[in-house]
């Protein structure tokens, strides 16, 4: 990605994620005022917001013109569909968790999900390889120090590269507390014994 794309790209996600701090402090403004609607006291309001329509306007306009032309042809051939990856990532529609203060939206759930509604309609393959690196990088946002969610999170932003989730062994699926693989500190290194089995981005 050129660098000016790259600056015009980064600022329009720091605009939306500007806007998703806005809603959300609006929200707690609502609940701290009283507000005394059905709606706002069941806390739960599906109309999205302007900012989000226009997410989900975007990710139609991306799943038509990005997406469907291509699925059959990545269904024949098995291929990972980087070029879509590589287009989704330029477009901003892709890590839409990772917290801003790594470079991302830091959108929440419900975003997500009208998002990623938008792009799975045209296929499902293609939108679980776009969503995927949501799964690899969750460990490192709920439990990665400082240094590792800089590290790795950041990268996810600055390029289209995908990330792995190798929860899933012969023996444990469901189980996770199954797992066999073990880390073992052997001098200055980590040694990785065990098979993992179902990491398609690992690949
Ligand atoms: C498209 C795809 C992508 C995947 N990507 C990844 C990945 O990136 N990383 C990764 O680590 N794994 C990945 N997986 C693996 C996936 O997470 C596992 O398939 C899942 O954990 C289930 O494990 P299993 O297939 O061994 O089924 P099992 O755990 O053997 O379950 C078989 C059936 O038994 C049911 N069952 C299991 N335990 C119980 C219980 N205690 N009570 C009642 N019912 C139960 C389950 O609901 C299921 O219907 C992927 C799978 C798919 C299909």
């Amino acid at each position: 990605m050129s660098k000016l794309a790259k600056i015009s790209r980064l600022s329009s996600l720091r605009t939306f994620s500007t806007t998703a701090a806005a809603r959300q402090t609006s929200a707690s403004h609502k609940t701290a005022g009283g507000d005394s609607s059905a709606e706002n006291s069941l806390g739960l309001n599906f109309t999205l917001t302007p900012e989000q329509q226009e997410y989900v306007d975007l990710a139609e306009s991306f799943t038509k013109n990005e997406i469907i032309p291509v699925a059959a042809q990545y269904d024949a051939s098995g291929e990972f569909p980087w070029e879509v990856i590589k287009k989704a990532h330029a477009t901003g529609l892709m890590n839409l968790h990772i917290p801003e203060a790594y470079g991302g939206m830091g959108l929440g759930t419900l975003d997500g999900c009208v998002i990623t509604e938008k792009m799975a309609y045209g296929c499902t393959g293609i939108m679980t390889a776009l969503e995927a690196n949501g799964l690899g990088s969750m460990p490192i946002m709920i439990a990665g120090n400082e240094e590792q969610k800089k590290k790795y999170l950041t990268r996810l932003i600055e390029e289209p590269i995908m990330c792995a989730y190798g929860v899933t062994e012969p023996g444990a699926g469901s189980d996770v507390a199954g797992i066999k693989t073990k880390a073992e500190k052997k001098g200055d290194d980590w040694v990785l014994n065990g098979q993992k089995m179902w990491s398609p981005t690992a690949a």
